[in-house]
């Protein structure tokens, strides 16, 4: 007798697991129904808090930290464990994804760059301006700034990495989540994505997902996530991002 050693269902599981942004070796496989994300102090905090907030429905489970193979990891539900062959996209919220502080850092030492500029003509030959094709190199927040304005982040406040279908009732809900949430409010959310998942069997959901550079504002500080962000107010667009991006999902159709 021949013993496999996953069910059919756990394998078939693993093999369409997908993860559409991040670094590939961020993610590892844990027990049934759970993932493991490379540890961030950030996130973790994130997630704790989040345990007693009106976004807890919408994020994924969080069942502390783990060490395996000697590194530390954020033990997680995945959410794909629920979907038969599923249909993900991962939406990037807000006008920005890097961090005030990082384009302070990045500013520290303006030197051009020759590896972004190469970056940047691979993209757009058009990009750099005369003087950066003379001197072949960008500097570090040049690109950070044009890399947004070559996707929807500037312009809608959203963008879209992987495949789409639309949601608007969990959609509403979350909007609705965010509008009480008290974590919400005092805290920049950047880089943090909407998950779409669905599958051919009619389940679908979206998630909250990525809290890696989401950070508390100083205490009594709060934001209100649909402003213009002007360096120095923090803000986000994520909710400006959200309406915009209901409203797409709206003029697209029923599917
Ligand atoms: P980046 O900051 O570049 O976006 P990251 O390393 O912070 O990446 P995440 O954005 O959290 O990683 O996740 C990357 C991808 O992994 C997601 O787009 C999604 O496809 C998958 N993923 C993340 N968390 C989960 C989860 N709990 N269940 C299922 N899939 C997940
Ligand atoms: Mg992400
Ligand atoms: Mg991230």
């Amino acid at each position: 007798i021949v013993h496999w050693p996953f069910s059919s269902a756990t394998q078939r599981k693993k093999l369409s697991w997908v993860q559409l942004a991040g670094h590939k070796g961020n993610f590892k496989a844990a027990d049934e129904g759970n993932i493991l994300k490379k540890f961030s102090e950030n996130e973790m905090q994130c997630f704790e808090k989040l345990r007693n907030d009106a976004l807890f429905p919408f994020v994924p489970g969080y069942h502390g930290v783990v060490e395996k193979d000697g590194e530390s990891f954020l033990h997680m539900t995945d959410l794909l464990a629920t979907f038969d062959l599923p249909n993900v996209m991962d939406c990037k919220m807000g006008v920005r994804t890097y961090l005030e502080e990082e384009l302070v850092r990045a500013r520290e030492r303006p030197k051009p760059r020759e590896d972004l500029y190469k970056k940047m003509v691979e993209v757009d030959s058009e990009g750099p301006t005369p003087q950066e094709h003379c001197q072949r190199g960008v500097t570090k927040p040049r690109y950070m700034q044009w890399r947004e304005t070559m996707s929807s982040t500037n312009t809608l406040g959203f963008r879209i990495e992987g495949i789409k279908r639309s949601y608007l009732s969990r959609l509403t809900e979350i909007q609705q989540a965010l509008k009480t949430s008290e974590f919400f409010k005092q805290h920049e959310v950047i880089g943090s994505s909407l998950l779409f998942i669905h599958d051919h069997t009619g389940n679908a959901q979206v998630w909250i997902i990525d809290f890696g550079k989401t950070t508390a504002l100083p205490d009594g500080q709060m934001l209100s996530h649909d402003v213009p962000w002007q360096e120095g107010n923090r803000e986000d667009g994520y909710l400006w991002g959200l309406e915009n991006l209901i409203h797409t999902l709206e003029s697209v159709g029923n599917e």
